[in-house]
């Protein structure tokens, strides 16, 4: 017999156990749904979590029960992460800023047994709890209530949950390809599609999180995930920072530009992550604060594209390196970031800003490739635009509910998207296939046209949208929405445009509106725009 190395299933369970077991004393910082701050630390966490598996388990749920959350990101939804997956169920995030229906319909199609929810989402809740009649046990992660206990019948109290498991609990074993959380995709059209995660996944996953040329994770940070647990599990960082033991800050309900400044500069904050939008609403308040965030050194960002603007905003300002990150629920979600490699550390500043702005390098577990009209795979040239698949170690084999014929193609999952790809891999993201704007045979990145304008100070937001046109198919047509206090006439905003991108893409028009629709995620509602302004340049 050759020699051989020791194996053992990648689980969840031994994330947190290796937190517990190395980084005990290190500090989870937990902003609970009344604003106060509890201070918790990955011992503790590991311990709840065995008490909550422990206690899952009396309840007599079959292994794989869907345990569903409606929560902000606090340390109980932390422990939950855990206890759920670490016991053997399935650790079902949900979005709370979906419409009740989609809500009714996602706990239904998961045949969701046990729901834990914060205390801010009881009348959400109660409002369509009888339409939820597999849900079995539904648990206030809060101190006892009255006023809640009333609005729901038989609500459970998490505490007393958890008085009934004991922290010595021994997690099962598992394999470690059994299903260990769900979320679903937003469903922007036709209904959301859940996305199952495995143990496995889940760890590779957390490890190439970790690595410098990815979010760069270590027991050295303090780690604020704006982004919200029920938005792709935080885009991994409960078990990421579980895996390398890093502090966390873990923001509440409160995501409001003035409490995050107050969370960075408090529990000194080195790595922050979140989308676009929050980003902005956090720049504009610590300008007004006059808060220079000098513990911040990475923001990673993603979701919808970046602006450029903010990414030169973080680093000349603040002194703040921004990873532009690209991803999708059925990603887990990393799928590339933007790290520089050895050539570039040379090149001038100028140069150097501009390989920062596109959606960076997949991680080792990711290929992606780029399919023509014809389906032919087109070269990474950094020219050529095609329809973006991806495949490898955590994305998606098949849709809840559906086999992965349904979902891919020829083994690849196509994303939506349309991308180049240069020769070092770097990835840059268009559109979305269906957002893109089809002129006359030649395409136009709605994402290019925004990044310029968003740069604009007299304009807070701004969406492009393909128009229909008589003789070009489709234009592009602005929709923007003027900063506080700036009246920017139409052909100022067009001339933001000048010098900047070919003269045949600058939008035909510019329509204002007071603010943008945003879908539950905070991207924009492309088709909800075009709804509106499809027309406008038409007759
Ligand atoms: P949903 O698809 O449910 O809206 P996701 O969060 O999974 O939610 O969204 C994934 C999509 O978001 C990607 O396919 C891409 O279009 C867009 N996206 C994510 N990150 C970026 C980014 N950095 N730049 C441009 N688009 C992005």
């Amino acid at each position: 017999m050759l020699g051989q190395m020791m194996t053992a299933p990648l689980t969840i369970s031994s994330l947190v156990d290796h937190a517990a077991r190395y980084h005990s004393a290190t500090q989870v910082y937990s902003v609970n749904t009344g604003g106060g701050v509890e201070e918790t630390t990955w011992g503790q966490v590991a311990a709840n979590s065995r008490a909550l598996g422990d206690a899952l388990t009396k309840l007599g749920l079959e292994p794989q029960a869907r345990c569903a959350t409606i929560a902000w990101n606090n340390r109980r939804h932390l422990e939950i992460y855990f206890g759920v997956s670490g016991a053997g169920f399935v650790c079902h995030t949900i979005n709370p800023r979906l419409f009740p229906e989609q809500l009714v319909y996602i706990i239904n199609h998961a045949e969701d047994k046990v729901l834990f929810i914060d205390k801010t989402f009881v009348p959400l809740l109660a409002a369509i709890r009888d339409k939820c009649p597999g849900l079995e046990h539904i648990v206030l992660m809060d101190d006892r209530d009255d006023q809640a206990a009333a609005a729901i019948d038989g609500l459970k109290s998490y505490d007393d949950l958890l008085t009934g498991g004991s922290s010595d609990f021994e997690w099962p074993e598992l394999d470690e390809n059994t299903a260990s959380s769900l979320c679903y995709t937003s469903g922007t059209t036709g209904n959301p599609k859940g996305v199952l995660y495995s143990h496995r996944s889940t760890v590779l996953h957390s490890l190439m999180a970790c690595v410098p040329d990815s979010l760069d994770l270590s027991a050295t940070d303090t780690v604020l995930p704006v982004v919200p647990m029920f938005h792709v599990n935080a885009w991994g960082t409960p078990y990421a920072c579980a895996l390398v033991g890093a502090q966390m800050v873990l923001p509440g309900p409160g995501l409001d530009g003035a409490s995050l400044v107050g969370l960075i500069d408090t529990y000194k904050v080195n790595c922050a992550l979140g989308v676009p939008t929050i980003w902005l609403g956090l720049l504009n308040e610590a300008e007004k604060l006059g808060s220079s965030l000098d513990s911040l050194k990475r923001t990673v960002v993603g979701g919808s594209a970046c602006p450029p603007s903010m990414i030169h905003a973080f680093r000349e300002k603040y002194g703040v390196e921004t990873v532009h990150a690209w991803g999708m629920t059925e990603m887990s979600p990393l799928g590339s970031s933007n790290k520089p490699l050895a050539k570039h550390k040379n090149m001038a500043e100028a140069d150097q800003h501009k390989i920062r702005e596109n959606q960076g390098r997949p991680p080792w577990g990711v290929e992606l490739k780029i399919l023509g009209d014809e389906g032919q795979t087109l070269p990474h040239d950094g020219e050529a635009q095609g329809e973006l698949h991806v495949r490898g170690h955590w994305i998606l084999d098949s849709y809840l509910g559906k086999t992965p014929d349904e979902t891919l193609t020829n083994g690849w999952f196509d994303t939506g998207d349309v991308a180049s790809i240069d020769v070092d891999g770097y990835l840059y993201i268009k559109d979305r296939s269906k957002d893109i704007i089809k002129s006359g045979g030649e395409w136009i990145s709605s994402v290019d046209l925004e990044n310029i304008a968003i740069a604009h100070p007299a304009l807070a937001d701004a969406a492009v949208i393909g128009a229909r046109h008589e003789k070009w198919d489709e234009r592009p047509v602005l929709v923007a929405v003027a900063a506080d206090g700036a009246t920017p006439s139409e052909a100022e905003v067009l001339g933001i445009f000048d010098g900047k991108i070919a003269k045949w893409q600058v939008p035909d028009k510019v329509v204002f509106t007071d603010v943008l629709p945003r879908n539950a995620t905070g991207k924009v509602l492309k088709r909800d725009l075009r709804d509106q302004f499809g027309d406008v340049l038409i007759g």
